[in-house]
């Protein structure tokens, strides 16, 4: 149901607000429009490219993704960025995420699954991390039912290129597989700013809840045995 024209800030392109299952929202798709094509990703055998109209957040966007195979002259100049394993010994941008995946998840293409999961999984991925101080961190969390767990922070990276983080959540008690996502620099962007606008945000309430425990264990250490 078209409710209103509205149009897209940035491209300017008209795009229908709907009601879906009772929620407003903007819908996937744009009104009827010349297709502008954007290379969106490429790998040793095909280019993919995507339509940009309805700039990119993928809930205004045309969904419109158009594939070719990749030309000899491409594969030559794109060859730092195409998925080809390198010879041994030569650092790809992707070197340490695919050793993490070899060493701690099942060869299936088709999914994430992992070889263990829970504590195990973390105590071999602390140790294995120990190798990679520069491109692998492990920052603590807890999971959903409050039991220490972790985030393992993955990098993309070589000398002259940063793709971006992958990150993997590890919870030791909810009996899960572990989550993996990436965070393209913009992403990354986004987190960091959230973090920071909370942790300011917190700070005055962190400030009182820091002097009422300092009372309540002066308290606590003035109880004696005998009354
Ligand atoms: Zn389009």
């Amino acid at each position: 149901m078209i409710l209103k024209k509205i149009r897209n800030r940035r491209t300017r392109h008209p795009i229908r607000v709907t009601v879906d299952r009772g929620r407003l929202g903007v819908t996937l798709s744009s009104m009827p429009h010349k297709h502008r094509f954007r290379l969106s990703s490429l790998s040793s055998t095909t280019l993919t490219f995507q339509c940009v109209v309805g700039g990119r957040d993928c809930r205004t966007r045309c969904p419109e993704q158009r594939e070719r195979p990749t030309t000899a002259a491409e594969k030559k100049v794109l060859k730092p960025d195409l998925n080809i394993f390198p010879k041994k010994g030569v650092r790809h941008i992707h070197t340490i995420w695919w050793e993490f995946a070899k060493r701690f998840m099942l060869p299936d293409p088709g999914g994430l699954a992992f070889k263990w999961s829970g504590h195990e999984l973390s105590r071999k991925v602390v140790k294995w991390a120990a190798k990679y101080p520069k491109d692998v961190r492990i920052i603590s969390c807890d999971d959903a039912f409050h039991a220490s767990s972790q985030l393992v922070l993955i990098e993309h990276r070589k000398r002259d290129r940063y793709m971006g983080t992958t990150v993997c959540y590890i919870p030791q008690c909810t009996g899960e597989q572990p989550i993996c996502f990436f965070l393209y620099p913009s992403h990354r962007s986004g987190l960091i700013t959230a973090l920071r606008e909370i942790a300011k945000a917190s700070a005055p309430a962190e400030r009182r809840q820091k002097i009422a425990h300092a009372k309540d264990r002066k308290y606590l250490q003035s109880l004696r045995l005998n009354t």
